[in-house]
C-alpha cells in the first residue's frame, strides 16, 4: 500500500467509489469519468506501479484479474469488450497504481 495513491486510498476506503465487484485480491469500481457507457477499473489490491513493475510473483494476481475481466463479461451476456492498461504517461496513464480498463457499451473501431 501507498500512502499518497488514489487508488490505495479507494481499496482502504478513504475516498468513496461505486464499487462493482471485489474479492480478497482485486476491487472493481466505476471510473469516475467513464468514455464509454460501461466503464469500470480492475485494480489489484497491492500496489504496483505499473507492467513494467511487475514480478514473478505477480502471475497469479494478473491471472486473476483477466478472470475477473472475464466475470464482468458474463455478467453482461458476454456482451464485446475492450480491456486498456496504460502504461506511462506519454501512453495516457494518469494513476501509478496498476489497473485495467474495462470498457463497453459502444462501438470501437481506433486505438
Ligand atoms: P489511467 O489514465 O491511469 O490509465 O486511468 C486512470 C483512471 O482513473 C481514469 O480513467 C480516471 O478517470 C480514473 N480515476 C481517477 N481518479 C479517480 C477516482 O478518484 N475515482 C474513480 N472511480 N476513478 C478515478
Ligand atoms: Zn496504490
Amino acid at each position: 500500500m501507498a500512502d499518497d495513491c488514489i487508488f490505495c486510498k479507494i481499496i482502504r476506503r478513504e475516498i468513496p467509489s461505486k464499487i462493482i465487484a471485489e474479492n480478497d485480491d482485486i476491487l472493481v469500481i466505476q471510473d469516475i469519468a467513464p468514455k464509454a457507457p460501461t466503464h469500470y477499473l480492475i485494480i489489484p489490491k497491492k500496489h504496483i506501479a505499473d507492467v513494467r513493475s511487475l514480478s514473478e510473483a505477480d502471475a497469479h494476481l494478473f491471472g486473476n484479474v483477466m478472470l475477473m475481466a472475464k466475470e464482468l463479461s458474463s455478467k453482461m451476456n458476454n456482451a464485446p469488450f475492450r480491456l486498456i492498461i496504460n502504461n506511462g504517461p506519454e501512453v495516457g496513464q494518469s494513476v501509478f497504481h496498476s489497473h485495467v480498463h474495462y470498457i463497453a457499451g459502444k462501438k470501437m473501431t481506433d486505438f
